[in-house]
């Protein structure tokens, strides 16, 4: 079990952990407040915020080379049994409409989540996940082309996400469980939660991939991200028009006009106005009789 943590991606991040490809690995998370707060009068306003934002590892895949391709198993996502939801002061559509920071407690139970008088399913998530960038440091509450801070509701267990690998051993990294998070996260947070993820890490040599992308059940995601929902909405795009072309055959035209009558584009972190990028993912459903998108 890996249990050191880190607030950045970054190539010169010290690996706490090498592992050959197919390796196993268990990360112990703490939530994305550094579980600094333990009841409802602590105020996120409060905390220390040099502390916000751990990620567990990094992790050195041996042959893992710029130019490759990480392959991440979600296999167990564990979460505890109370997280944390906050507002937070200037975030989100509804700035001056409520608190500007409440912090409420909300109990997880039997794979249900107690909020106020109702249940709900819990739908534990993986908000903070991805590689080293080339070059420099990115805090990890932030999103890129290198995984961060994505906040995709639907990176759970049993789903496998792709990574560009960017630096040697790759330097993987994960954190900020969510017992559950709604599409978009308006208001900033999900059900911060700290817990226990156990991942598979293999890799797939020489495939150019720009952006990370995920693989469920039964869709393909590429993920992007920027300031600018735009350029977030064309990343993802361009990402995912490559993909397809490559893997069956068709021309750029007609991958456009699939994605626009088949495709699927949605929000997955879209708490506006903050200071935090928008985060976006281009999905299309599996196709039986083509190739698959990455060939793993
Ligand atoms: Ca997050
Ligand atoms: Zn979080």
């Amino acid at each position: 079990m890996i249990e050191s943590y880190v607030y950045h991606f970054s190539p010169d991040n010290e690996p706490v952990k090498r592992v050959e490809k197919g390796a196993t690995v268990t990360f112990k998370t703490l939530d994305c407040f550094s579980n600094q707060i333990k009841s409802e009068e602590q105020l996120i306003t409060a905390i220390d915020f040099d502390r916000v934002n751990p990620a567990t590892g990094p992790v050195y895949v041996e042959g893992a080379e710029p130019g490759d391709v990480l392959v991440v198993d979600i296999l167990k996502i564990k979460v505890g049994d109370v997280g944390i939801a906050s507002t937070l002061p200037e975030t989100g559509p509804l700035i001056g409409k409520v608190e500007s920071s409440r912090t409420k407690l909300i109990p997880v139970k039997d794979g249900k989540v107690i909020f106020n008088d109702i249940e709900f399913p819990a739908n534990p998530m993986i908000g903070v996940i991805g590689v080293a960038p080339a070059e420099g440091k990115v805090p990890c509450g932030f999103p890129g082309s290198h995984g961060g801070n994505m906040d995709c509701n639907k990176i759970v267990e049993g789903a496998r996400v792709y990574f560009p690998v960017r630096t040697p051993g790759a330097l993987f990294q994960l954190g900020d469980l969510h017992a559950s998070m709604g599409d978009g996260e308006i208001c900033g947070t999900g059900i911060e939660i700290p817990g226990e993820v156990t991942v598979k890490i293999d890799l797939v040599k020489d495939f150019p991939l720009d952006w990370p992308v995920l693989e469920t059940e039964d869709m393909w995601y590429a993920i992007a991200s920027d300031h600018e929902f735009e350029k977030a909405l064309r990343f993802a795009s361009e990402q995912m028009q490559l993909l397809v072309s490559k893997a069956y055959g068709w021309d750029m035209t007609d991958v456009y006009l699939y994605m626009s009558v088949r495709g699927s584009f949605e929000i997955c972190q879209g708490c506006k106005p903050s200071g935090f990028p928008t985060v976006v993912r281009f999905g299309v459903p599996k196709v039986e009789e083509k190739p698959r998108l990455i060939n793993y």
